[in-house]
């Protein structure tokens, strides 16, 4: 499922270049996730970068995008075409 951002967010912007997708863009209170981008990750990193990089722990599930890793490593070759996913 993508990962979304909660509003205890502090607007740091460091989640926002460590996304592999360029799925994390400020918004107008605070940062957001792209949905159709996020992979949780999956094709690029073992776990979640935003999460790991998040000073306020405010990168969470969210559960209204749940998918399969299936689906979500299909996205990242559609967002990467040509590469090979780094993970599975
Ligand atoms: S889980 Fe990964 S792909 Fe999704 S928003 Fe966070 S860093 Fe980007
Ligand atoms: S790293 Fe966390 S606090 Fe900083 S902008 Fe991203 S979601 Fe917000």
């Amino acid at each position: 499922m993508a990962y979304k951002i909660t509003d205890d967010c502090i607007s740091c912007g460091a989640c926002e270049p460590s996304c592999p997708n360029q799925a994390i863009s400020e918004g107008k209170t605070v940062y957001d996730v792209n949905p159709d981008k996020c992979t949780e990750c999956v094709g690029s990193f073992a776990s979640p970068r935003c999460v790991e990089v998040c000073p306020v722990d405010c990168c969470v599930p969210d559960p209204d995008h749940r998918e399969s890793r299936e689906t979500l490593l299909a996205r990242w070759k559609t967002l990467h075409p040509g590469e090979t996913p780094k993970v599975t």
